[in-house]
């Protein structure tokens, strides 16, 4: 039993105010047929829209089986619209995109049939109205009247007590509109049927009751209902709720009536995804590439302990940093400037003693292949004083060569003199502002004192570089080596002669140059001791790359040495160290093994190794990331940009669904189910995109691989999606998608379901 009772309804639109309903007053039967009738504007669809929950009235009340709807929760109005009420509109409403059979499930999902139930259910309606032939067509394929037939057995299906009819037949023939009536009619015999016209003569033909409706007031009743005050309870109801299956399907009908927009937006939001996989895949790829290398090649570099190890991230911003910092312009002048370079970093020397020997000893055989003792002889220059050559002033030490000629001429100014150009030419190369150290200048017995040294200082110069072997001495009388020391050589003066030819700078901007200040020798040099070397049975020549043709100095033949070096006592204790492990995992074990040994010692008495496989590898792994960074940065933004994009278009979508958004609310929609209809729809598009772009991304690294491989010699499948990544960034996509989607589904949400169905 409904009961309205003075019922006042206003709509202000600006600042204009009209009453739409004034004061109604009315009491219906449970089952009756009433026709309200009245002219275009008096209030009626109004009227109805209040009577079946769609709309709010302003004051007054309207009571339900007796019981005021006052204070009804948005909740309860949703239920009573699916199960008390059900719709048939002058527009039918149908949602275009959806089947015949859906449109008319629809409501009996929102309370929650179950498929089979709902399929019953609907054939039965459907049957009743005569379209069950039709069940699987779309709306657009059927006629008027066969639209407003859909829209009847959508309203009975979920057999409700009340049918509000407004207008059916307002826009249908004659004949067909006699039709639509007498089904109507047959409704109203199990129902109550509450139909809304502006035609007199429906109103009498068919319904029982007449109200007479006129300016928002009820002019006339013909049967008017004297309530007795009791209620037979019919009406109850359970809550609705949208399944998520439901408001998927709705989404995918709705887009696959768009599939090339769909396309589009999915084609737009995988970009970025595209972006952010191939990145990944690259930097992935990369990684392994380099942890392969680790594992064979770089496995076979050693570990390495020297006496005065490279500190690899002093020299970053190290003495040369510094000395940069305080000369701005490059001299234009060949004059030398000596400088006091005291401020160089500190360096960490390494004590190799028996301790640290025995802890070596006592290293896991299994970890390592060898681990070798290396004692080398260090190069020695002795100077040319004008009367032979000078031991007292110690050794000048010499260190690269110029192996790399074109490196040379490339990188470096000629300040005076010649590039040598045999092995008895020597170089000085000093810093890009001509300047020299006053440790170097006292090596070579010249005043530290002066401001300024002209080139010809230098220039011309003799040094004596004696013969390897020429260190080692043997006792005929004891049969024993011993190291000779320098005024022995001296004595003999057996050695190669050699000269300062020319003094070079740094060029151009290079920073901080190459190579060391200091004294350069040329290449030959070392074929001349490589020569002689092979003569000699007491040392030899260690060439630890024939193709780079990288020299790393003499050594003594490592099996006489042990027997030879006894007699020198402690003079015994290795330059360097060589570990050579097994493998990879091998290497990390001895790392930690000489870590162990540090634990405990204070700076200055740990033993500084370099791990040489782990620089290259931390080095490329360093800017490998980085660049991945920077990449996945843009990917991100075209991330955004999508999403923003897939956003406005949700948004469209709202605009375009706005009357299947009032049909649905109109069917029992809670508010909430309608944000489930377009978050369905943007996360639906955002598995399209993500899918699809995974899936490019993963084609694309196809082509990509071949041309990698191509640039790159026994570089083959570099780029590589990680397994985790399909599933991650389809997940990312559906996230961004669903976020971008948030607005215009709370947009929808939001609408007032009665606009929403005025909408064409
Ligand atoms: P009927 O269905 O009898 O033609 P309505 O109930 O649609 O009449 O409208 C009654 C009055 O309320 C009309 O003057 C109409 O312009 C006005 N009205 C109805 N709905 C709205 C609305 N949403 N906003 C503003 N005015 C409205
Ligand atoms: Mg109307």
């Amino acid at each position: 039993m409904l009961e309205l009772r003075n019922i006042q309804k206003s709509y202000t639109v600006g600042s204009f105010y009209q009453t739409a309903l004034d004061g109604v007053s009315l009491a219906f039967r449970d089952n009756e047929f009433v026709a309200i009738l009245g002219p275009s504007g008096s209030g009626k669809t109004t009227l109805l829209n209040l009577v079946g929950g769609l709309d709010r009235y302003d004051s007054g009340d309207l009571l339900i089986d007796g019981k005021s709807t006052a204070d009804f929760s948005e909740a309860q109005w949703d239920r009573y619209r699916n199960h008390a009420v059900g719709f048939i509109f002058q527009n039918y409403n149908l949602i275009g995109h959806s089947s015949v059979l859906s449109n008319v499930e629809t409501g009996m999902t929102l309370s929650g049939l179950s498929t089979s139930e709902r399929r019953k259910r609907a054939y039965e309606v459907l049957e009743r109205v005569g379209l069950k032939e039709h069940v699987h067509k779309r709306p657009n394929q059927l006629s008027g009247g066969q639209m407003q037939r859909v829209a009847i057995a959508r309203a009975l299906a979920n057999d409700p007590d009340i049918i509000l009819a407004d207008e059916p037949t307002g826009s249908i023939d004659s004949e067909t509109a006699r039709q639509i009536m007498e089904l109507i009619q047959e409704i109203a015999k199990e129902k109550l049927v509450i139909l809304v016209t502006h035609d007199e003569h429906i109103a009498e033909t068919y319904a029982e009751r007449t109200i007479k409706l006129s300016d928002g007031k009820v002019t006339g009743d013909s049967h008017p209902y004297e309530k007795d005050g009791g209620s037979n309870g019919r009406l109850s109801f359970t809550r609705t709720a949208m399944a998520f299956t439901q408001a998927i399907r709705l989404s995918f009908n709705n887009l696959r009536t768009k599939k090339v927009r769909t396309a589009i937006t999915a084609f737009a939001g995988s970009i970025g995804i595209v972006g952010v996989a191939l990145v990944l895949a690259l930097a992935n790829g990369m990684n392994q590439e380099i942890d392969d290398l680790e594992r064979t090649t770089l496995s076979e570099f050693p570990i390495q302990i020297e006496e005065a190890p490279i500190d690899f991230d002093a020299l970053e911003g190290g003495p040369q940093q510094a000395r940069d910092d305080i000369w701005e312009d490059r001299p234009d002048t060949d004059v030398l400037y000596p400088y006091d370079d005291e401020f160089e970093f500190t360096q960490h020397f390494n004590d190799i003693d028996e301790e640290f020997l025995t802890h070596l000893e006592d290293i896991d055989d299994e970890w390592v292949h060898e681990v070798s003792h290396v004692r080398g002889i260090d190069y020695t220059l002795l100077k040319d004083t004008g009367a032979g050559y000078d031991i007292d002033a110690g050794d000048v030490g010499f260190s690269q060569s110029l192996a790399e000629t074109a490196f040379f001429e490339d990188n470096y100014d000629m300040l005076a003199g010649e590039a040598p150009e045999d092995e008895s030419g020597l170089l000085l190369i000093v810093d890009r502002y001509n300047r020299i150290s006053e440790n170097f200048l006292e090596a070579l017995g010249m005043d530290t004192g002066t401001e300024e040294i002209e080139p010809e200082e230098f220039l011309g110069r003799r040094f004596l570089n004696p013969l390897l072997d020429e260190r080692i001495g043997y006792d005929e009388e004891e049969d024993r080596y011993y190291r000779r020391g320098a005024a022995d050589i001296y004595a003999d003066g057996e050695g190669i002669e050699l000269e300062i030819e020319g003094i070079a700078r740094p060029a151009g901007e290079v920073p901080g140059g190459i190579l060391d200040t200091g004294l350069k020798y040329h290449p030959d040099l070392e074929t001349a001791h490589l020569e002689h070397a092979e003569e000699s049975e007491v040392v030899e020549a260690q060439q630890a790359d024939p193709e780079t043709n990288i020299f790393t100095g003499y050594s003594l033949n490592e099996s006489d040495y042990e027997d030879r070096m006894q007699e020198f006592g402690a003079d015994a204790t290795p330059k360097r160290i060589d570990i050579y492990p097994v493998d990879f995992e091998a290497k990390n074990e001895v790392v930690d093994y000489l870590d162990e040994y540090n634990e405990d010692r204070e700076e200055d008495e740990r033993i500084v190794y370099t791990d040489f496989a782990s620089i290259i590898t931390d080095l490329s792994g360093d800017v490998i990331d980085s660049v991945s960074y920077v990449l996945i940065g843009f990917s991100a933004i075209s991330l955004v940009v999508s999403s923003i994009m897939i956003g406005i278009i949700t948004y469209v979508s709202v605009l375009e669904r706005t009357k299947e958004i009032g049909i649905l609310r109109s069917l029992g929609a809670r508010k909430r189910d309608i944000s489930r209809v377009f978050n369905a729809e943007s996360v639906t598009i955002g598995f399209v995109a993500g899918f699809f772009g995974v899936l490019v991304a993963y084609l694309l690294t196809f082509p990509i691989n071949r041309f990698i491989a191509r640039l790159v010699d026994g570089v083959e499948n570099l780029a590589s999606m990680p397994v985790w990544s399909f599933v991650g960034l389809i997940i990312l996509s559906v996230f961004l998608t669903f976020v971008a989607g948030l607005i215009p589904a709370r947009i929808a949400a939001r609408k007032d379901p009665v606009k929403a169905l005025r909408v064409d």
